[in-house]
C-alpha cells in the first residue's frame, strides 16, 4: 500500500505526532542534566527524529524538569541543555518541531506534570495535532500512561529508566523495545500499515 496512510476519513486534516520524552530517551540520563556540556545523544537518536519526521509526524518533545521547581537548576540552564541538544541533533541533520517542559515539583500540583496531559493539549492545541492515535516514546510508567490519557500509542524504550519501568507489572505499553531507534522503526510499520486510525487503550 502506498499514499499518505495517516489520511483522515473526513473532516479536518490534523496532523499526527510523535511525543518524545527527553531523558532517557534522546538523551542519555543524568539524573536532573543542567549542564550543557553534559548532554550526550543516545545512540541513534538523531536517525531516528529524522525518521520520524520523514513519516510526516511533527516531533514534539515533552519533557518534566521538576529539578527547575526543586531549586536544583534554573529556567535558563534548561534553555541552554535544550539550546545543546538541538545543535547536536542539527550536527546531524535531524531537528525537533516543539519542546513543551513542566518546570514544576511535585507538590505544586500543577496540570502539566507527566502524566497529566496539559504539555501534550498545549502542543495539540498550538501545533494543530490529532492526538489520539498519535504516538508516545518514553523510559518512564509516567510517559506510558500520559500515552493513555491522550489515547495515543505508547513505545517504552529500554533506555533511561526503561528497563526498570518494564519490570513493572502495573505498566501498560503497546510495545517495549531497546531504543529510540527502534522505536522509529516500529512506528514507521504502524504508520504504513495504516494502523494510526486504531486506536485501543487497554
Ligand atoms: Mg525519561
Ligand atoms: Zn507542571
Amino acid at each position: 500500500m502506498s499514499g499518505p496512510a495517516d489520511a483522515r476519513k473526513g473532516g479536518v486534516s490534523l496532523q499526527k505526532a510523535v511525543f518524545l520524552d527527553r531523558d532517557g530517551v534522546i538523551l542519555e540520563e543524568r539524573g536532573y542534566l543542567a549542564k550543557p556540556d553534559e548532554v550526550t545523544l543516545l545512540d541513534g537518536a538523531a536517525e531516528a527524529i529524522r525518521m520520524m519526521a520523514g513519516l510526516g509526524l511533527k516531533v514534539v518533545v515533552v519533557t518534566n524538569q521538576s529539578g527547575i521547581g526543586r531549586g536544583f537548576f534554573d529556567a535558563n540552564d534548561y534553555k541552554k541543555v535544550r539550546e545543546r541538544m538541538n545543535t547536536l541533533l542539527a550536527q546531524q541533520g535531524a531537528k525537533v518541531d516543539a519542546e513543551y517542559n513542566c518546570p514544576h515539583a511535585p507538590w505544586e500540583e500543577c496540570a502539566c506534570r507527566k502524566p497529566l496531559p496539559g504539555l501534550v493539549q498545549t502542543a495539540a492545541s498550538e501545533l494543530a495535532l490529532d492526538v489520539a492515535g498519535s504516538f508516545v516514546v518514553g523510559d518512564k510508567r509516567s510517559d506510558m500512561e500520559l500515552a493513555r490519557a491522550v489515547k495515543a500509542r505508547s513505545v517504552l524504550v529500554r533506555t533511561g529508566y526503561g528497563k526498570e519501568t518494564e519490570k513493572d507489572s502495573d505498566g501498560t505499553w503497546d510495545v517495549a523495545v531497546d531504543n529510540i531507534s527502534e522505536a522509529a522503526e516500529v512506528i514507521r510499520d504502524w504508520v504504513e500499515e495504516g494502523r494510526v486510525e486504531v486506536v485501543d487503550c487497554r
